[in-house]
């Protein structure tokens, strides 16, 4: 019998306490050998053999000049090993009960969440720019979270059984897993998402490829190392590094593909379910792959008359330039009523004196830098444009400065046009734009947030006090998003409680931290007996 899941709790991280202590020591710890090394292939290096010679230096985001990864590049022979690893496995991994299987991620949890933690967060911040409390939120709990409550997702898939029999018939469910292998690519911005890509088919007794992004190859390793520390058969997941063609190629291209599990850009998993497309045509695979999806998102603050400003203006802050706007559910635009728009825009600028942006290293700073020279140049570059566009009026930041790390301003602008191309444009930055929209015509704005966001649909938000006025947006902006929050910001889904995807051009809905995402990683049997 499963234990009920609970979430991790945070630590907090202040000044003089233990954990600040621990964490700082490991920070030291990583620094000193740095650049890490990863391997082509997660796993114990006897059933290992790279032939890549190929390695990749990733720099840190806060100190560019520096390196923080090196990893070596999986060349087509690795994956289809990799692949062949995995399929070999499947049998005996099938076969575990589901306790047994349970227990392994069960006792992951406990790695992360003790043994490993500061470990895992040290290697996020500096990896990924994340600070402190962002990487705990994400590399201690909702890791330790989404193990722990995927075991209790999946045994309510097992619960489900036929509720009615007739006399002399008696029916079952046999909760297959698929039949070949799942391919699951993870994103940067999340060390917990490879975590819950791979435990969620892997718990349904799926055997997986796992793909994490270039920027966050290393608290990845960790992630598959605490899962072979907590007893999972070398086989059952494969991690593989490379060149997203690369690996992308050998693993769609293997009849044995039964499904894609992706967290990433909408236009990659466009790309890859092109690629899909292209083999189911063509007959390549046994099976009709799942393909499921979380991807961008264009995300939206509604401000109402009868809002709280300022608590719409703190929520704000934290949903647009915590991790520097880079979640998938980052605030990205904004209506605010003419009447309160310049209360709401002062409060704005008023909390982001307190808010400090540098090396996320340091204590005080709530934003660090955005993940790469990639990034940095895209986010700068729409920032230049909207700083000379006279449509735009700046309200905030619009500065940045790359020269040690890629460091970006909380910015945001006020449209004077209803129709910017900014209200569509995902940037993934701490950028911000708001349209200020007349009181009397609050049911017209709901029309332009369901119109505007560039077709994504993730995630949004509504400040008001005026119950009737909350109602009439969660009927109008039904599809808007797949996630809605009412008085509070639109990023920090928490496992178990906010089920987290959206429709649209945000991905196929399938929800990370609930039962529907394990759910496709079934092929569920239908048995009848007649006696
Ligand atoms: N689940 C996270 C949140 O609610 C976002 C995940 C993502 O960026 O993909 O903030």
């Amino acid at each position: 019998v499963i234990p009920k899941p609970f979430n991790e709790p945070n630590l907090h991280y202040a000044k003089g306490s233990p954990e600040r202590q621990k964490l700082v020591a490991a920070l030291n710890n990583l620094r000193s050998r740095l650049p890490v090394q990863v391997p082509a292939r997660g796993g114990p290096s006897s059933s290992r053999q790279d032939t890549t010679t190929q390695h990749v230096s990733m720099p840190m985001p806060s100190e560019h000049q520096n390196i923080f990864a090196q990893y070596a590049s999986a060349a087509e022979s690795d994956v289809s090993a990799a692949i062949g690893t995995a399929l070999s496995a499947k049998a005996a991994w099938q076969n575990m009960p589901f306790t047994d299987r349970a227990a392994i991620f069960l006792r992951a949890a406990e790695l992360v969440s003790g043994k490993y933690r500061y470990e895992l967060i040290a290697a996020t911040m500096l990896g990924q720019g994340k600070n402190a409390w962002q990487a705990e939120i994400d590399a201690a709990a909702e890791l330790a979270d989404f193990f722990r409550f995927n075991v209790g997702f999946a045994q309510e898939i097992y619960d489900k059984q036929p509720t009615v029999n007739s006399p002399g018939h008696h029916g079952r469910t046999d909760w297959r897993p698929l039949e070949g292998f799942v391919y699951a690519v993870s994103p940067f911005n999340f060390t917990a998402i490879g975590g819950n890509l791979v435990s969620a088919p892997a718990l349904m007794g799926n055997v997986v490829v796992w793909k994490p992004s270039p920027m966050s190859v290393y608290p990845s390793y960790l992630v598959h190392k605490i899962l072979l520390e907590a007893g999972l058969p070398p086989g059952v997941v494969q991690l593989v590094n490379g060149d997203a063609e690369t690996v992308t190629k050998a693993v769609m291209g293997h009849r044995e593909f039964s499904a894609l599990t992706f967290i990433g850009s909408s236009d990659v998993f466009r790309a890859l379910y092109a690629k899909a497309a292209e083999g189911i045509v063509a007959k390549k695979y046994r099976d009709f792959p799942r393909l499921a999806g979380e991807t961008s998102g264009k995300n939206f603050h509604l401000v109402h008359p009868s809002a709280d400003i300022e608590n719409a203006a703190r929520h704000t802050i934290r949903a647009s330039f915590e991790y520097s706007g880079q979640k998938c559910s980052a605030c990205a635009r904004i209506y605010l009523p003419q009447s309160q728009a310049t209360a709401f825009i002062d409060a704005m600028k008023r909390e982001l004196t307190a808010v400090k942006v540098g090396d996320p290293e340091e204590f005080e700073n709530f934003l660090g830098p955005v993940i790469n020279q990639a990034a940095f140049d895209k986010i700068t570059k729409a920032i230049d444009s909207a700083n000379g566009d006279s449509q735009l009026e700046r309200v905030i930041g619009g500065t940045y400065d790359g020269s040690k790390g890629f460091f970006i301003d909380p910015t945001m602008y006020v449209s004077k046009a209803a129709d910017h191309e900014l209200f569509d444009r995902e940037l993934f930055g701490p950028v911000l734009v708001a349209h200020v929209y007349p009181d009397a015509e609050f049911d017209e704005v709901l029309d332009v947030i369901d119109r505007q966001g560039g077709n994504f649909a993730l995630t949004g938000a509504i400040f008001a006090n005026d119950q009737a006025a909350i109602r009439k947006a969660e009927d109008r902006l039904r599809w808007a998003a797949g996630n809605f929050y009412v008085n509070c910001k639109t990023t920090g889904a928490v496992i178990g409680q906010q089920a987290f995807g959206g429709a649209r051009g945000s991905g196929t809905c399938d929800k990370a931290g609930s039962a529907n995402l394990l759910m496709r990683f079934t092929a569920p049997r239908t048995l009848k007996e007649e006696y």
